[in-house]
């Protein structure tokens, strides 16, 4: 059997006196789609930004696709690529452009021919029902169109994993479909995905398994539809009785 393509494993990390992830062991199968689910605050956003190092950890380990994270410099460079990662913040370069934004991770990091990335990044663009726009800059998009850029940039990298962190949150209601569909069509092409997020009728869609945290601690962990009917800890009942 392949090994999982994201393992970490008896990962702790503090913030101060805040035991934030407490010996986390999480494994993530190549074409897997894992929704991580949780209070405000149980560190499922520390928990994403671990896995690309983009937070330290004080013990444990984290690998993917067998390589364990280096701590700094151009290996970190690289593997960061290999982790895509969404936020609920668009985060786009304001002052360029929609094809610019795709193809500027591409062009620095891969050593892409700017024609292959602008090519390439047409491509996504219509992917994600963008193709039409990308002379524009961000603030010409709206919050649906910005996110689905978001992820047309993150898979120009051609990530082995994607990270999403409350992708819709801050969207407003009627542009989440329009990014969750998108999010809907990767997972159903294969892509191994990490989402943070609330959204139940995603979830049940495309989820293969709900893990749920919290106070840092992995609680249980189930099938979408085991878990939001069938609930077993007090917590994730408490929890899913004040969602849903
Ligand atoms: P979630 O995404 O589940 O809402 P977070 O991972 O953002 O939770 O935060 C988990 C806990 O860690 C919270 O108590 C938060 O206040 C704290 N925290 C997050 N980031 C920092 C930081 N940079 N410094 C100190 N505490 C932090
Ligand atoms: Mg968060």
């Amino acid at each position: 059997m392949s090994q999982p393509l994201v393992v970490m494993k008896d990962v702790n990390k503090h913030f101060g006196d805040l035991h934030v992830l407490q010996d986390i062991n999480l494994e993530v199968a190549t074409g897997e789609v894992v929704i991580l689910i949780g209070p405000s605050g149980s560190g499922k956003s520390t928990l994403c930004r671990t896995i690309n190092r983009l937070e330290t950890f004080e013990s444990g380990s984290i690998t993917i696709d067998g390589k364990e994270l280096p701590e700094e410099g151009k290996d970190l460079a690289a593997l960061r690529a290999d982790v895509g990662m969404v936020f609920q913040s668009f985060n786009l370069f304001a002052h360029k452009t929609i094809l610019e934004n795709v193809t500027l991770g591409p062009i620095k990091v891969r050593g892409l021919k700017k024609a292959d990335a602008e090519k390439r990044a047409r491509e996504l663009l219509d992917r994600v029902g963008i193709g039409h726009q990308a002379d524009k800059y961000p603030a010409q998009l709206s919050g649906g169109q910005q996110q689905r850029v978001a992820i047309a940039r993150s898979l120009a990298m051609d990530p082995k994993v994607m990270l999403f962190d409350e992708p819709t949150s801050a969207l407003d209601p009627e542009m989440i479909n329009e990014v969750l569909d998108v999010m809907v069509e990767l997972a159903r092409s294969g892509m191994t995905m990490v989402v943070v997020t609330h959204e139940m009728g995603f979830a049940r869609k495309v989820a293969n398994r709900v893990v749920f945290l919290s106070e840092g601690q992995i609680v249980e962990q189930n099938t979408p539809e085991a878990f939001f009917t069938n609930p077993q800890s007090e917590r994730a009942k408490d929890f899913l009785g004040k969602i849903l």
